[in-house]
C-alpha cells in the first residue's frame, strides 16, 4: 500500500466532514490514486456507514460498487489539529483516504489499529507538523497487540466458517461481528492461522487482517455459547450486514462489465435492462401523431366519450406522477401534474363542448383546440412557452389516443444510428426498432422484465429502462455513453471517456465473438451432461437469426406479438401462415408455440378489454382465452395446421389451476379432432406460484412445463415487473422462487415429464448454471445470449452444479445465491 508523503496535508481545517472527505479524496485524485467520481462515492457511504474507527481516526472509502474508479491502491492523509465533527460528538482528527481495488486496504487498517491503541502516539500524529512522522507510522511493522489466546481455549467448542465478503473482515463487518459478540457472555475468540482475538474487540478482529475467502475458527465457551457460535455462524454466512452491490433483477443481465468515466459527468441512472455499453447520440422518440377525422355524432354521446377520454389521459397521468415521484421526488415528478392540470382547463373545455354540439366528433374538436392553443404558444417565441407547447400537444395526443381508441404509433426511425430516448414504449414499438439505426435504448418508465426491455434484450441492443422523466429533457444529438449492465446513462463525457468507452466496447465484443465461435456446438458439461439451449421469439424472422445464433430449438414463441399493434385480430389463415413459416425456419427442431398471452402490459386495443385495476392479476393470458372462444380457436387451429409442418408442442400461459388447464386441453383437443391433427405435446408455463405448488398433480396430466419466472417472481414476492422500483428486487434468483422451480422439477421427475425454463433468467449465465444444477435440462433465452450461456456450461461439472444449485436453495435472500 502506497504512501507518498506529499499526500499527507498537515494542519488541514475542513468545515465539516463532507469538506474533509472532499479535500483527503483530491489528495487520492492528485495522487492518481481515483478518478474524481470515487469522492462522491466515498461521501455516499458515509450515509450508509461511518467510517469513525475510534480515538481520532477516521478512514473514508468508496462503496464497493465504485470500485472500478480506483485506479491504484494508496492512500492519503488529512491531519486536522482541532478535529472536524464526525458523527454526534465523535471529532476526527486524522482522516486516512483509502484507494482499494480489493483487500489490499487490510494491510493498513491493521497499522492503524496498532495506532489506535496507542493514545500517545495517536496525540503525537495529529500535532505533528512533520509528515514523515505521520508516514513512518503509517507504514511501520505491526507489532501484535492481540490478547494472548486464554489456555484451554483450544477445547472450546467452535466452528469453522469462511469470510466471504470480497473485502475481507474489514472494520464495518468487523464492527458487526463485534457487536454481535458482545450480546453474548460466553467468550467468543476468533481464529485465523496461528493468531486469535476476542470476538469483542473491534481492534483485535482488525488486527487479525482476515482475507476475502479466508477460513476462521470460532470458538465459545460459557453458557450461551452454543447460541453465540450459531447467531455469529448466520451473521457471517448472511454478509454482516454488508451493503451489497446493487443486484440486477432478475432479468438476466450479466454483472457490470466494469467500465466507468474517469472525469465527473452528468449522469442519469435508471435500471438495467439489456447489458452492453452504447456510444452514440442521444434521438428523442416521439410516438406518431393520431389521425383525427370529423365524423360527427350524436352530441351527447360525444360529450361522454370525451369526458371517459379524460378520466383515462388523467388516470394515466397521476400513475406516471406516482411512479416518478417515488423514483425521483416530486420536483422532477411534477410535470405530470402540470399535464393534468390542463385537462380541467375550463376555457378549453368550453371550447371543446361548443364545437361538439355544433357537430363536430369530439376527436375532431378536442384536436382543433387543442392545437389552436399550441399554435399561439408557439407562435410566442418564447423558450418557456414553447415547451408548455410541447406539453400541451403531449397531453392532446393522450387525449386522442383515448378517443380513437389508437395504441402508441411508434413513429419514423432516425437514419443514422442513435440512442434512443422514449418516455415509454409499447413491446411492439420496441420489437419494429432496427438495431442497425438504434445503438441504445433508454425510457423514462418500465422495469427491466417489461416487455420493452425483454425485446432489447433480444435485439441484442444495451438498454436501460425507469430513468424518470429528466431523460427526457437531453436535446437530441447530445453524445451519450449508455451502461446497459449498471442502468447508467453518462452525458456529454470527456473526449478521453469517450475513446475508453470506445476500446471498451471493442474489447466486450472480442469476447462475446470468442463464445460466439463455438455458439453451433451443443451446451455439454465436463461431466457429460447436455443442457438444450433454444431461444425465445416472436416473429418468423427471429427464428431465422436464433438458428443463425446457435438455438437448438425455439422454447417460446411469443405469439401475442402478431396481435398487438393492428385494428383486429389475426385471422385464422395469417396465423396458420407465421407459425408454420416459424416451424420450417427451424428445420426439424422443436417449436414451443405459446397461446395468445394479452393482458398484463400488453393491452390491445380492439379487444376492448375492460379496465382493471390490477392489470397482472386480471384477466389475463388463458383466462381471456378461455373467455374468448373466438380468439383461442382459430389459434389452436392454425397451430395445430402448422403441426403438419414440423415438431411443434403447444404451452399455455398463466395457469394458476388444474381446471383452467383441464378447460384448455378440452378445447385444444376439441380443435384436433376437427382437424384430423395428429397430437402434439400440450404444457404448460408455470409462472404462477400455485402453479409451482401444485407441480405433482400438473406432472401427471401434462407433457411438460417451462417456467416463465419473470412472471413467477412478480407473482412470488408480489413485486411488480414493471415497478419502476421494485423490478429492481424481484430477482428470479431469490431462494423463494428458486424452491417453487425446484418443487416443479421435482414434480416433473417423478413423472418423467422435462421442464424448461424460459424466463430472463435462463439468459444469465450465473442464473443458467444453478437452474442447470437443479434439474432443468432445456433453458430457453433471447438469442443473443445464447452463445455465453452454452459457454458458460460448458465450463463446469454438473455434479458440481447441483451442489451448487442445492446451497442456493438453502439461502436466506437473493444477494446471498448471487454471491455463491
Ligand atoms: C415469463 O413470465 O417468464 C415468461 C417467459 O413469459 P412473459 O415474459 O412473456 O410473460
Ligand atoms: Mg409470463
Amino acid at each position: 500500500m502506497e504512501l507518498d508523503q506529499r499526500l499527507i496535508r498537515i494542519g488541514a481545517h475542513p468545515s465539516s466532514k463532507a469538506a474533509a472527505i472532499q479535500q483527503v479524496g483530491e489528495l487520492l485524485v492528485a495522487g492518481g490514486y481515483i478518478a474524481p467520481a470515487y469522492i462522491a462515492s466515498m461521501l455516499r457511504r458515509e450515509e450508509v456507514a461511518n467510517t469513525y474507527l475510534g480515538n481520532g481516526i477516521a478512514i473514508p472509502h468508496g462503496l464497493p460498487d465504485d470500485r472500478n474508479l480506483v485506479l491504484r491502491t494508496g492512500i492519503a492523509v488529512l491531519q486536522v489539529p482541532q478535529g472536524v465533527v464526525w458523527q454526534d460528538h465523535e471529532r476526527a482528527q486524522l482522516i486516512v483516504g483509502i484507494a482499494a481495488r480489493s483487500d489490499e486496504h487490510i494491510e493498513v487498517l491493521r497499522r492503524l489499529t496498532r495506532i489506535l491503541g496507542d493514545r500517545a502516539l495517536v496525540a503525537r500524529l495529529t500535532q505533528t507538523n512533520d509528515p514523515q512522522v505521520i508516514a513512518a507510522a503509517l507504514s511501520g511493522t505491526p507489532t501484535p497487540t492481540i490478547s494472548p489466546t486464554p489456555s484451554g481455549d483450544e477445547q472450546a467448542p467452535g466452528i469453522t466458517v469462511t469470510i466471504s465478503h470480497p473485502t475481507g473482515l474489514h472494520a464495518r463487518p468487523a464492527g458487526t461481528l463485534a457487536e454481535l459478540a458482545r450480546r453474548f457472555q460466553a467468550a467468543i475468540r476468533i481464529h485465523y492461522g496461528s493468531r486469535s482475538a476476542d470476538a469483542k474487540s473491534l481492534i483485535e478482529l482488525l488486527q487479525l487482517g482476515v482475507e476475502h475467502g479466508a477460513q476462521v475458527r470460532i470458538s465459545a465457551s460459557g453458557p450461551d455459547a452454543e447460541a453465540a457460535l450459531a447467531a455469529l455462524r448466520d451473521a457471517i454466512s448472511s454478509g454482516l450486514g454488508e451493503e451489497e452491490p446493487l443486484v440486477l433483477a432478475g432479468n438476466g443481465a450479466p454483472p457490470a462489465h466494469g467500465w466507468q468515466p474517469r472525469h465527473s459527468t452528468t449522469t442519469i441512472h435508471g435500471i438495467s435492462a439489456a447489458p452492453g455499453l452504447a456510444l452514440g447520440p442521444t434521438y428523442r422518440h416521439r410516438a406518431r401523431r393520431v389521425e383525427v377525422s370529423d365524423q360527427g355524432g350524436d352530441p351527447l354521446s360525444e360529450s361522454e366519450r370525451l369526458q371517459a377520454a379524460l378520466n383515462a389521459a388523467a388516470a394515466e397521468l397521476e400513475q406516471l406522477y406516482a411512479e416518478t415521484k417515488t423514483r425521483l421526488g416530486s420536483s422532477k415528478a411534477a410535470i405530470f401534474l402540470a399535464h393534468r392540470e390542463f385537462l380541467n382547463d375550463s376555457g378549453l373545455l368550453q371550447e371543446v363542448a361548443r364545437a361538439i354540439f355544433a357537430g363536430h366528433s369530439a376527436a375532431w374538436a378536442w384536436h382543433q383546440a387543442i392545437q389552436s392553443r399550441v399554435s399561439q404558444l408557439q407562435k410566442l417565441d418564447d423558450p418557456v412557452l414553447a415547451g408548455r407547447a410541447v406539453d400541451l400537444s403531449d397531453v392532446g395526443q393522450r387525449v386522442l389516443r383515448h378517443l380513437v381508441g389508437a395504441a402508441y404509433d411508434p413513429g419514423p426511425t432516425p437514419a443514422t444510428p442513435v440512442i434512443l430516448l422514449a418516455e415509454d414504449l409499447t413491446p411492439s414499438d420496441t420489437a419494429m426498432l432496427d438495431p442497425d439505426t438504434i445503438l441504445g435504448l433508454c425510457t423514462a418508465r418500465g422495469g427491466p422484465t417489461s416487455h420493452t426491455a425483454i425485446i432489447a434484450r433480444s435485439l441484442g441492443i444495451p438498454a436501460m429502462v425507469g430513468a424518470g422523466a429528466s431523460l427526457l429533457d437531453l436535446p437530441d444529438g447530445t453524445p451519450v455513453v449508455l451502461d446497459g449492465d449498471s442502468g447508467a446513462l453518462y452525458v456529454a463525457p470527456a473526449a478521453s471517456d469517450l475513446e475508453a468507452a470506445r476500446q471498451w466496447q471493442a474489447r466486450l465484443r472480442q469476447q462475446q465473438a470468442a463464445a460466439s465461435a463455438t455458439r453451433h456446438a451443443p451446451a455439454v458439461t465436463l461431466d457429460g451432461v447436455h443442457i438444450e439451449v433454444a431461444a425465445n421469439v416472436n416473429r418468423p424472422a427471429d427464428a431465422v437469426a436464433a438458428l443463425e445464433a446457435g438455438a437448438e430449438a425455439i422454447g417460446l414463441l411469443r405469439t401475442e406479438f402478431l396481435f398487438l399493434e393492428r385494428s383486429q385480430p389475426p385471422s385464422e389463415d395469417e396465423q396458420f401462415a407465421v407459425y408454420r413459416d416459424v416451424v420450417q425456419a427451424m428445420q426439424g427442431r422443436p417449436v414451443i408455440i405459446r397461446t395468445l398471452d394479452i393482458g398484463g402490459d400488453k393491452s390491445v386495443a380492439y379487444l376492448d378489454l375492460p379496465h382493471e385495476d390490477n392489470t397482472f392479476l386480471g384477466i389475463r393470458g388463458i383466462r381471456l382465452c378461455l373467455q374468448r372462444p373466438e380468439l383461442f380457436i382459430p389459434q389452436l387451429r392454425a397451430i395445430y395446421r402448422a403441426a403438419a409442418y414440423g415438431p411443434v408442442r403447444i404451452m399455455f400461459p398463466m395457469i394458476a389451476t388444474l381446471e383452467e388447464w383441464h378447460t384448455a386441453r378440452a378445447l385444444a383437443e376439441q380443435v384436433r379432432t376437427q382437424l384430423e391433427a395428429p397430437r402434439v405435446e400440450l404444457g404448460i408455463m408455470v409462472e404462477v406460484p400455485s402453479a409451482a405448488l401444485l407441480a405433482d398433480h400438473f406432472a401427471t396430466e401434462v407433457d411438460f412445463f417451462s417456467i416463465g419466472t419473470n412472471d413467477l417472481t412478480q407473482y412470488t414476492l408480489a413485486m411488480d415487473r414493471l415497478h419502476p422500483e421494485l423490478a429492481r428486487q424481484a430477482d428470479a434468483l431469490h431462494p423463494a422462487v428458486l424452491r417453487l422451480m425446484a418443487r416443479t422439477v421435482e414434480a416433473a421427475r417423478a413423472h418423467s415429464r422435462w421442464v424448461s425454463v424460459c424466463g430472463g433468467v435462463a439468459g444469465d449465465p450465473r442464473g443458467a448454471l444453478i437452474l442447470a444444477g437443479l434439474g432443468v435440462r432445456e433453458l430457453s433465452v433471447s438469442p443473443p445470449a445464447i452463445a455465453e450461456v452454452k459457454a458458460a456450461l460448458r465450463a463446469q461439472r454438473m455434479d458440481e452444479l447441483q451442489a451448487l444449485a442445492q446451497r442456493a436453495l438453502t439461502c436466506r435472500s437473493a444477494a446471498e445465491v448471487r454471491r455463491l
